[in-house]
């Protein structure tokens, strides 16, 4: 099973990614978590992307696209969060599963308001402490995803694999609404 989730920062990706992981046993892969790890174990990448990833700002589509080509081409099934964020990166997204020929089974768009995404990820900022929760790298990641990756949402929406779900309620109805969606689209049987 391949699945690639979409959605704001504060959607619940995360979350509803790793329910999906364990339910068909395959692999999170989320480049945001891919990224934080190297940060905090020091490696070059890490040390190049960590100023950015305070930030909240985007770290170059190349690095990007090689660090995932060489990750799914490891993967047969998959749960991917966090890429693609720019158009270039779905359409390196695009090409590499075509090259490997393992095509996505269902693309999953979590629908929320900016003013619950952004209550959640303060909330989150309380408890995690994560660096890019901050007020200004809260607003500059809610401001890139509506100026890049709305347009990745877009190519996906003319695609008949994308369903929309709505990501405010709670983790147990938006879980349940994914399954909904995963049967009606028959990816799930019942
Ligand atoms: P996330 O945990 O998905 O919110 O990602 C945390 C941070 O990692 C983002 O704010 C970006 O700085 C960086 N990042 C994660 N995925 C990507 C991506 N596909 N393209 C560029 N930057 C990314």
């Amino acid at each position: 099973m391949r699945i690639l989730i979409l959605g704001p920062q504060g959607s619940g990706k995360g979350t509803q990614a790793n329910l999906l992981a364990a339910v068909y046993r395959i692999p999170h892969v989320a480049t945001g978590d891919i990224l934080r790890e190297a940060a905090a174990r020091g490696s070059e990448l890490g040390r190049r992307v960590e100023p950015i990833l305070d930030r909240g700002d985007l770290v170059p589509d190349d690095l990007m696209i090689d660090l995932i080509r060489e990750r799914l081409e490891r993967e047969d099934g998959f749960v991917l969060d966090g890429f693609p964020r720019t158009l270039p990166q779905a359409e390196a997204l695009d090409a590499t599963l075509d090259d490997i020929g393992k095509p996505l089974d269902a693309v999953i768009l979590l629908e929320v308001s900016d003013d619950v995404a952004t209550r959640r990820l303060q909330a989150r900022a309380a408890e995690e402490g994560r660096a890019d929760d901050s007020p200004e790298a809260i607003r500059n990641r809610l401001r890139l995803y509506h100026e890049l990756t709305e347009a990745v949402v877009a190519r996906y929406r003319s695609d008949s694999v994308l369903v929309a779900v709505d990501g405010e309620g709670s983790v147990e109805e938006v879980a349940d609404q994914i399954e909904g969606a995963l049967i009606r689209i028959g990816v799930r049987s019942r």
